[in-house]
């Protein structure tokens, strides 16, 4: 696509972590008198107009949610920047932050501005230390030149932004256990409702948004509405940053409109520049979604509606690929592993359900799987639906269900190495 048109990762490669670098490239151009001239109505009704959606994986739409925030409540509003990035395949959130931390900071006093927030909190995963060091320098670049800090530019507006390190739970990018470990609890969920938007960090209105969805805004800003909405499916506005990752001949980062067909993605000289091997499936969005068989890509688009019609979910936009030297119950094993691993063990199903999972699929791969097994994993999967307080569970929930239904001779296959799997499993086995 062209280069122009690129709304986050424009700068790639440019080296624009320094601001002189950023704003010869045309940085900062939106924080300006006129954007302090929009009445915080106008901000929001822009971004709703863009049709931006959320791009952590959820496309929530991020004005509406913004114009959930209540006003004169006499309490602070927060703006939580998720940068927890920790879904399997997704690696984009760290690019961007070491890439152009600058874009980062600039959609942040946008979001501030409009939400009428005194401070921001870049809340970012525990390991991502060049990410961190990335963003603390760019921050102090800002504060320097007058775009953070107390009367920005002359105005009333006085706006902070400070970087929190997770510790490298994958459940801290669950919005509400973020914002607990971000007040120093236990990396917890909280139950929904109340949503953030209405009382999140402290009880007080928090608009948590994904890195990409913040790092948006200047484009949007800086073009007219129009620009970013011809871009896209009629449902799904603008671009989209895309990690692909597996048996590609070129994964990496790709910015892409929402909407471009999956095959695109994977085998133009553009992007991947081809499958290496034979396709046997496509992990579309992250390691939680439903992978897809080769016939079902074949007319796939790169957009949330293609693929809830296909029955899995576009997520953050991690294309995971793999070739038939794979087997599906090690891929779902290693699924079972990270996710029983990561709950929190808050709600029964979850933490009880995902370590079964774990261990059935461990004793097929090691050669004990009986018949009736795949039924097992499937019943384990059905438990989970609407019992527990976050998506965890369903994460391997969903996978469990789609793996076992649309690879099931990779299971029989297994299986039959048990030399005694017709006999009933007993509960010993799965301890
Ligand atoms: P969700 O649909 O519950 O919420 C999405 C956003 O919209 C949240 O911020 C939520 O507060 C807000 N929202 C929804 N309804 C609202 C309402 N009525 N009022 C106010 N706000 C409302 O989804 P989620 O649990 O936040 O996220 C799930 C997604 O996260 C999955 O699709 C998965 O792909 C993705 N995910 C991404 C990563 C990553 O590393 N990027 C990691 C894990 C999961
Ligand atoms: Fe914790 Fe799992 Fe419950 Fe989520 S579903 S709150 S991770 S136990």
């Amino acid at each position: 696509m062209q280069e122009s048109m690129k709304v986050c990762t424009g700068n790639f490669g440019k080296h624009a972590q320094s601001i002189e670098a950023y704003k010869k490239l045309g940085g900062y151009s939106t924080i300006s008198k006129s954007l302090f001239e929009m009445s915080q109505f106008e901000v929001i009704d822009r971004v709703q107009r863009a049709g931006l959606r959320g791009r952590g994986g959820a496309g929530f739409p991020t004005g509406m949610k913004w114009s959930f925030v209540p006003r004169n409540t006499g309490k602070p509003v927060y703006i939580v920047v998720n940068a927890d990035e920790g879904e399997g395949g997704t690696y984009k959130d760290h690019f961007l932050l070491l890439e152009d931390p600058h874009r980062l900071i600039e959609g942040l006093i946008i979001a501030g501005w409009a939400l009428g927030a005194r401070s921001a909190y870049i809340y970012a995963r525990g390991e991502f230390l060049p990410c961190i060091e990335s963003v603390n320098k760019a921050l102090n670049e800002a504060y320097a030149a007058g775009y953070l800090g107390e009367n920005i530019m002359g105005t009333k507006f006085s706006f902070d932004i400070f970087v929190h390190r997770g510790a490298g739970a994958y459940i801290c990018g669950e919005e509400t256990a973020l914002i607990n470990s971000l007040e120093g609890q236990k990396g917890q969920p909280r139950l929904k409702p109340p949503f953030p938007a209405v009382a999140g960090a402290w009880a007080s209105p928090t608009c948590v948004n994904n890195v990409e969805t913040i790092m948006s805004l200047p484009w949007i800003f800086s073009h007219p509405v129009e620009e970013y909405t011809k871009m896209g499916t009629p449902r799904a506005h603008g671009t989209k940053v895309f990690c692909v990752s597996g048996d590609v001949k070129r994964p990496g980062i790709y910015e892409a409109p929402l909407g471009t067909p999956l095959m695109e993605m994977l085998t133009s000289e553009e992007y991947c520049q081809g499958i290496v091997g034979k396709l046997k499936g496509v992990i579309p969005g992250g390691s939680s979604c439903p992978p897809l068989l080769p016939e079902e890509c074949e007319n796939a688009t790169l957009d949330y509606e293609c693929m809830a019609a296909l029955k899995t979910m576009f997520g953050s936009g991690a294309i995971i690929v793999f070739n038939d030297t794979h087997n599906a119950v090690d891929l779902l094993d290693v699924l079972g592993h990270f996710y029983s691993h990561e709950s929190c063990g808050q709600c029964t199903p979850c933490r009880e359900g995902t370590g079964f999972a774990k261990r059935v699929l461990d004793s097929i791969v090691e050669g004990k799987g009986h018949d009736g097994d795949i039924e097992l994993l499937q019943h384990i999967s059905a438990g989970f639906g609407g019992t527990t307080i976050c998506p965890l569970s369903i994460s391997l929930g969903g996978p469990l269900n789609v793996y076992t239904r649309k690879y099931r001779a990779d299971f029989e296959e297994y299986i039959a190495k048990n030399p005694n799997h017709a006999e009933p499993r007993l509960r010993s086995t799965v301890r």
